[in-house]
């Protein structure tokens, strides 16, 4: 009986379409295909098949393509993600569908060519150079082998044609070596650590009758200070994993996969782990995705996006630095991979583990209602000792004027060099000055597309906007009143702090790290590392420092402005201000000697700086929690946002009120706005916001599809975006 397919396709569009398989093609549930939609032929998956007598007039599919189906869990992920986010179903399939281009896939054969033993018919000395290459016998690349030969490509075609190269194929080089779990270890765990990992084991097999319950088995909260020592104790998570023959996931914020967490990894694996990250590309990204699907790779490293890799047999996942923000994705698909790999762990029936030194509030309520399992370091690792941290009052301690260090702090730092220790002054902020205002006529520099202030960066000599990128060179005279030499920068960015610990400190190595930096990605991992091998004496950096790095030569963590998130309106500000400040002053003493941290602080009594200052993190988190169950926000109660967008502002704000005035919203749910939003221009659009905010345990989802049904289609320029549990609101 002939077959019909269901096939979705990566396209926002929300069902699978229907076409007919042709005879002599078998296609089962997962499988790649290439199917015609309208005048074009594109990539989609099959999502369902049924046998039925016939037909009718459906399209046929052109083709079964030959990469790795998607598995059965995965694919439940892509309709999960799609159910809870509300995107299309196409558009959550892209995420796990991430193929190749063309170019990538006929690349995947690797091709070379060596000396077929006989004279060309017409020599030439660009000829002879490359038969003298490859007279000895090896096999190349057709490019490696002009390049080494000195000549175009051209030659080396034309040795071919004449039968004095062949071809041959080449064997592909293994994606990855595999991880030995059994490597020995340079240095025992210590006895908490060896606890820890112990019981995170067990919870591979978990037990009804187990100690720990209920629930134990399936997430579990990995929490521990800063240096206890936590890579150590999943690594044997891991390596268990891989004892037992399944494969193992680790997600990092993309910047952690630096060298030195690559080496780490080798030193307990014998081998550096596959990784996956915005980084890896064309040929090496497909024969990866393939070696995970075959299950020749045991072990990913990776950003967020390997959570859609199509694993095989996942045994593991984990979530370092689970706390991040960089987990959640802000456009397209706006889901959280912390709470995806949750998802996928459960529709793979493997254990997930969470590690923070500072947990989200989320997955501290779900550790202490016991839906989690929870394993707490409170020590360093190797008997050192967390930081001392003070507060500086600025209100006190003055830094002198124009200036931005405070006595104290200057002070401090020069201790720490001339002790041959490092020293990290932190400010979260990019670029020189925040703010660029004309001391004569009060003009202040704004985007044009945004409603922001333009950011001066004194290195590009430019006014820029940290939101839409838009850029203009930094005017000699005013442009509003035209006055020369007017323009005054208003407060500080790292740049700014940069200069001012040149002018302190002019015979000190400074390295400033900063994710807007030229160079990109690679540069910044090259700066890390030279600040982990203490080439410098002063590193100054935005929030990009703070995360998970290990700087063994650090004794001193100085915050610049530790006020400076805790004054949004953001429910979130307190809990992104303890993590922030915890982490980054968590970089100091990690190295033989003990380290200290000074926290300057317009406010060194407000309850973030008082627990943060005082070391109980505890309190902090009960604070946090009984708030945030007080005012029914998450995890207590649920929210998502609608943002919507248009390049009128009215456009945008009719159709907010129009979706408001049908809301209709039963008990439960709230229905807020629509309001501007807190960015109220963004890249020349204008937003506005509604806010649904709902008990526990209400279908939000099922709310917001009625709702949308019934709302008017927006027209125009006029855009709706949904954000399920939105991290700023
Ligand atoms: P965390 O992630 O909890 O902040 P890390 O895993 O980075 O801590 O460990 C902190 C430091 O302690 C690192 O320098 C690490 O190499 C070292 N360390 C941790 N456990 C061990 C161990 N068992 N043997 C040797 N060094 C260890
Ligand atoms: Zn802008």
């Amino acid at each position: 009986m002939p077959q019909i397919a269901d096939i979705l396709i990566p396209l926002a569009l929300d069902t699978a379409y229907s076409y007919a398989v042709p005879a002599g093609l078998t296609l089962d549930e997962g499988d790649v295909v290439q199917v015609p939609l309208g005048p074009r032929e594109i990539v989609g998956v099959v999502w369902g098949v049924e046998e039925r007598a016939s037909g009718g007039n459906l399209r046929p599919v052109s083709g079964r393509i030959e990469v790795a189906p998607l598995s059965e869990p995965l694919r439940r992920l892509v309709d999960w993600l799609a159910r809870y986010t509300l995107a299309p179903k196409g558009s959550a399939l892209a995420m796990a569908l991430r193929l190749p281009d063309e170019t990538a896939r006929t690349e995947t054969m690797r091709v070379g060519v060596r000396s077929a033993g006989k004279p060309p018919s017409r020599p030439t000395a660009a000829r002879d150079k490359v038969l003298a290459v490859a007279a000895d016998g090896g096999v190349r690349g057709k490019s490696a082998l002009a390049k080494e030969a000195g000549v175009s490509l051209s030659v080396v075609d034309g040795l071919i044609d004449d039968g004095a190269l062949e071809s041959v194929a080449l064997l592909p080089e293994p994606v990855a070596l595999p991880p030995d779990p059994d490597f020995p270890r340079e240095t025992p765990l210590s006895e908490a650590q060896d606890a820890a990992a112990r019981k995170m084991i067990a919870a591979f097999d978990p037990t009804p009758s187990s100690a720990e319950g209920r629930g134990f088995g399936a997430t579990i909260l990995l929490e521990g200070v800063t240096g206890s020592g936590k890579t150590e104790v999943y690594f044997e998570a891991v390596a268990e994993c891989v004892r037992r023959g399944r494969q193992a996931l680790v997600l990092m914020p993309e910047i952690a996969l630096t060298a030195q967490f690559l080496d780490r990894f080798a030193a307990r694996f014998g081998v550096r782990p596959a990784t996956w990250h915005s980084g890896v590309g064309g040929r090496r990204r497909e024969r990866l995705r393939a070696g995970v699907a075959s299950g020749e790779v045991s072990v990913v490293v990776g950003a967020r996006s390997a959570l859609f890799l199509p694993f095989t047999d996942l045994g593991l996942i984990v979530v370092d630095e689970e706390h991040e923000t960089a987990y959640k994705q802000e456009d397209g698909v706006h889901y959280h991979a912390r709470d995806m790999a949750v998802v996928r762990g459960r529709l793979e029936g493997c254990p997930v583990v969470l590690a923070s030194a500072t947990p989200s509030i989320e997955s501290r309520v779900n550790a202490q209602r016991g839906r989690y399992g929870h394993i707490v370091l409170p020590e360093r690792f190797g008997g050192r000792r967390l930081p001392d941290i003070t507060a500086i009052d600025m209100r006190l301690d003055k830094p002198e004027r124009g200036r931005f260090l405070s006595p104290p702090m200057v002070a401090a730092v020069k201790k720490t060099v001339a002790d041959g220790e490092q020293a990290l002054l932190f400010l979260n902020r990019r670029g020189y000055a925040p703010l660029t205002l004309c001391s004569a006529c009060g003009h202040r520099y704004q985007c044009r597309n945004c409603s922001t202030w333009l950011v001066e960066h004194r290195f590009r000599k430019a006014l820029v906007c940290h939101h839409c990128g838009y850029t203009e060179r930094k005017p000699e005279a005013c442009v509003e009143c035209g006055a020369f030499d007017h323009l005054t920068p208003c407060g500080p960015g790292v740049e700014r702090i940069a200069e001012e610990a040149a002018a302190l400190f002019p015979d000190k190595r400074i390295i400033v790290l900063s994710s807007d930096f030229p160079g990109g990605t690679e540069r910044l991992r090259q700066e890390l590392e030279a600040v982990a091998a203490g080439e410098c004496d002063i590193v100054i950096g935005t929030q990009l420092v703070a995360k998970g790095h290990n700087f063994p030569h650090l004794t001193l963590v100085g915050v610049l402005d530790a006020d400076i998130g805790l004054t949004s309106g953001d429910p979130r500000a307190a809990e992104r201000t303890f993590q922030l400040l915890q982490q980054v002053t968590g970089r100091a003493g990690r190295g033989e000697r003990p380290g200290r941290a000074l926290v300057q602080t317009y406010q060194p009594d407000h309850p973030v700086i008082a627990a943060l200052l005082s070391g109980e993190a505890e309190r902090f988190y009960e604070e946090e929690i009984g708030a945030r169950e007080a005012a029914g926000l998450p995890p207590f109660g649920r929210l998502a946002a609608l943002i919507v967008s248009a390049a009128e502002r009215e456009m945008a704000e009719a159709h907010g009120q129009a979706m408001a005035r049908i809301a209709d919203p039963p008990a439960g749910i709230m229905v807020l706005g629509p309001a501007e939003a807190p960015l109220a221009l963004v890249r020349g659009r204008y937003r506005f916001r509604l806010l649904v905010k709902t008990d526990r345990g209400i279908d939000i989802q099922g709310y917001l599809r009625d709702w949308l049904a019934r709302s008017p289609k927006p027209r125009g320029s006029t855009k709706v975006t949904i954000d399920v549990d939105p991290q700023s609101f």
